[in-house]
């Protein structure tokens, strides 16, 4: 990246801000990258100036539109201070309740099926009477866009991102607001403070689950999460592969060391049912993930099968809850979504008090 182009950003900034400082008080811009001449880069504002988000941008923008060799400028404003390493073992949380339940669903890698499982056990808790919101935090390969088919911009209402709705459920990405390949290049910070922003500055209304379809692997967004929100525990989706399943002791163990209980873990692609023959073919050997669990002692959750039309229909846009919800897996994401539901009850784990503001 060119040291002069983002110095000549940064006196911009300054000179906007310093022409503004009895309006607002910037702590500081930062995480920089500035690739083919698109610039991106966030802004920590005081929390006092927190619903001048827009006013902050509309300022802002147009001035740095004018550089002449930027092609296109993202800013991410925030009013969350800046997380470090060294916060890492604080127990310091967003004290702020979005919703009774927040769940993220995680893997320990990409490719199982862990944004297909958000989206449908979303649909079967909200079949369930749940009001029910869904978050992409996939910074990296947004795919509520491609489940939902949902492609438009999200409103703004007091200062806040309205959820957009999809099948009835409040659903947020951060696809939704940038191009899909504009992430790519973020770096840690950069995601964390896109995951508060999206958890935070939405205009989530009544939840009582947030499933958080999270990024893959066991990253800094990960670790963010577990630190800085009240989670009431998370769900680890894997396939039946050796491979898989380690790296899926990855993701456990690390929620566990940062002290969020696993609710369970889901089998993902775990059979074949064959149409004709109507007999189960176990593809990939069967019951790895379940051993694991029980040798963990967390619940297993469900085995879903391999499911063609689950994957014609959700790579289109509808959801296999929505297509076909008499269907044998629709039925499984509702068998895992009741056990769910059991097992927070059961535990009546961490559900915070609801403050409305
Ligand atoms: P991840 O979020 O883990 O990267 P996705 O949910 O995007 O994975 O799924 C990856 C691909 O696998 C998608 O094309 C999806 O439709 C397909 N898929 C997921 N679960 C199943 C299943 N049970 N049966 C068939 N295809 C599936």
């Amino acid at each position: 990246m060119s040291t002069q182009k983002k110095d000549q950003i940064i006196s911009l900034l300054k000179k906007e801000l310093n022409n503004n400082l009895e309006k607002y008080f910037i702590i500081y811009s930062e995480n920089f990258i500035i690739k083919n001449d698109n610039v991106l880069f966030t802004l920590t504002i005081n929390k006092n100036d927190a619903s001048k988000f827009n006013e902050i941008n509309n300022l802002l923008k147009p001035n740095l539109e004018k550089i002449n060799w930027v092609k296109r400028i993202d800013f991410i404003t925030t009013s969350h201070h800046h997380i470090d390493h060294s916060t890492e073992n604080s127990k310091e949380k967003n004290s702020k309740v979005v919703a009774k339940y927040i769940i993220p669903v995680a893997s320990g890698k990409g490719g199982v099926g862990k944004s297909t499982t958000a989206i449908n056990l979303a649909l079967a808790l909200k079949s369930l009477n749940k009001n029910v919101g869904i978050l992409d935090a996939d910074i990296y390969g947004p795919s509520l866009p491609r489940l939902t088919g949902i492609n438009s911009k999200p409103k703004m209402q007091e200062k806040k991102i309205l959820p957009q709705n999809a099948f009835g459920l409040q659903s947020m990405s951060i696809g939704f607001l940038i191009p899909e390949d504009s992430a790519t290049i973020w770096r840690g910070p950069m995601v964390m403070t896109a995951i508060n922003q999206l958890i935070y500055d939405v205009y989530w209304q009544n939840l009582d689950f947030l499933i958080i379809d999270m990024p893959p692997g066991t990253g800094d967004a990960q670790l963010t999460l577990s630190q800085k929100v009240q989670l009431a525990g998370a769900i680890v989706v894997s396939t039946p592969q050796d491979l898989s399943l380690i790296d899926a002791r990855k993701g456990i163990n690390m929620f566990k060391k940062v002290n969020v209980p696993i609710l369970g873990i889901i089998e993902n692609m775990s059979y074949f049912l064959c149409e004709k023959c109507n007999e189960r073919h176990d593809i990939f050997g069967n019951g790895g993930a379940k051993k694991e669990a029980q040798k963990l002692g967390i619940p297993f959750l469900g085995e879903i099968p391999i499911d063609i039309d689950l994957r014609i229909n959700s790579d289109a846009g509808t959801p296999m809850f929505i297509k076909d919800p008499k269907s044998n897996t629709a039925k499984v994401y509702l068998e895992i979504s009741k056990k769910l539901l059991e097992t927070l009850e059961k535990n009546a784990i961490r559900q915070p008090k609801i403050v409305l503001d």
